[in-house]
């Protein structure tokens, strides 16, 4: 199959605001259950018992099979992206993310982009929205391996998960 860039050479890009904020997370048990986990620098999934699918952060229904899933597993902290995106430079006040600036959090430096992914964690069937770190757009494939950069000090919310960056060497 011919690649798509063989056809398409240009990249277009369009101006406009991106609403990150309209992607956040309404907080439940599950939710809780998984920050607990963070605390421990543990990833935990939920297993369906029908399907056999783990699925991070935990769910209570398996969206396959709509079986209840009660049994709880730890998936590995090293993953595979999925799919990613790269942001426009980065402003400061310009753009808001989960409702914080990332430049003026030091998460990104003013100028640079940053990289919302989907990553499958090793032992999970489903993708985990985060961010890539310490990596230039450039250097950033789908396949590639990573694995999660972990906050200093860990507080059981899901900023434990400052993102992932690449399992390089
Ligand atoms: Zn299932």
């Amino acid at each position: 199959m011919p690649y798509i860039k063989e056809e398409r050479k240009e990249t277009l890009s369009v101006e406009g605001e991106w609403a990150y904020g309209a992607y956040e997370y309404k907080a439940n048990k599950l939710l809780d259950e998984f920050c607990q986990g963070l605390k421990e620098r543990k990833l935990i999934g939920s297993l369906c018992p029908s399907c056999g699918k783990v699925i991070v952060l935990p769910r209570a229904i398996c969206g396959r099979c709509h079986r209840k899933m009660t049994e709880r597993i730890t998936v590995s902290d090293k993953g595979t992206v999925l799919s990613y995106i790269v942001s426009p430079p980065m402003v400061k006040g310009k753009y808001k993310m989960f409702g914080v600036d990332p430049v003026e959090l030091g998460i990104v430096k003013e100028g640079e982009s940053l990289i919302p992914a989907n990553v499958r964690f090793d032992g999970s069937d489903s993708p985990f929205n985060t961010l890539i770190l310490n990596a230039k757009p450039e250097e950033v494939n789908i396949g590639m391996r990573v694995k999660v950069v972990w906050k200093k000090e860990l507080a059981g919310n899901l900023s434990d998960i400052e993102g992932v960056e690449p399992i390089r060497g």
